[in-house]
């Protein structure tokens, strides 16, 4: 089982916003438009932070290490990859076993009707005019799919990453610090169930010292070099 984190996706292009200081989110503290009552409070507020993330999103392409993990998946060496990315990068380079448990970009649900909708659709006049994306069928607003601050993980999701993380032999934490809980007690669940643990990421995480091999080094150097020697080319 692996765990990825906005490691993976940095060289796609699209930042970690949580870790972001500076560039695009200086104007916005997170904590203030990206969780769930401030969204409620002012969705416009939330889609003017989040417009400069969804363009780099919808321009990304899936990296080395997207396509590294795909690989392994479909050849049956990794049985589920967990992500705290929204970009959904991974299912782009063709992984199928992909948990998502801070939710996606790729959908987005009516506050009040609950119908769910492609983002694609909407992303046009959200893109380039900042348009508000609206319901539709009733006309109240739309928000992603995503897992703001404040709500819960998706049960069913948060079920699966669980029981996986339990039953796996070998759980391998990629560009993650494991600075977000709850997904960030997943490896101490693998360990506490007689796993190994590797953890591939530029910086120390708190687990760093149950790790049986830790790897700082870049990211989707390491992953093309583990699909290559398992896959044997
Ligand atoms: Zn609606």
């Amino acid at each position: 089982v692996f765990l990825t984190g906005a490691g993976v996706s940095t060289p796609s292009g699209i930042p970690d916003f949580r870790s972001v200081d500076g560039g695009l989110w200086t104007k916005y503290d997170p904590c203030e438009v990206a969780s769930v009552s401030a969204f409620r409070n002012n969705p416009a507020n939330f889609y003017s932070w989040i417009r400069p993330l969804a363009s780099k999103i919808m321009d990304a392409e899936p990296n080395s290490a997207h396509i590294g993990l795909a690989r392994m998946e479909n050849a049956g060496f990794i049985r589920m990859i967990v992500t705290q990315n929204i970009d959904g990068l991974h299912q782009r380079a063709g992984a199928r076993k992909v948990l998502e448990v801070h939710g996606s970009w790729d959908h987005l649900s009516c506050t009040a009707c609950f119908q769910q909708f492609e983002s694609e659709n909407f992303m046009k006049p959200f893109l380039m005019n900042g348009e508000v994306p609206y319901c539709p069928q009733c006309g109240s607003v739309l928000k992603p799919d995503l897992i703001l601050m404040g709500e819960q993980l998706p049960a069913r999701v948060w079920l699966e990453a669980n029981q996986a993380s339990k039953s796996c032999d070998l759980m391998i934490v990629a560009g993650s610090s494991l600075e977000v809980l709850p997904v960030a007690g997943l490896p101490t669940r693998a360990l506490d169930n007689g796993a190994r643990l590797i953890i591939i990421n530029q910086s120390d995480t708190y687990i760093d010292v149950r790790a049986d091999l830790v790897i700082q080094d870049e990211l989707s150097f390491v992953i093309s070099k583990i699909a290559e020697k398992v896959m044997g080319n």
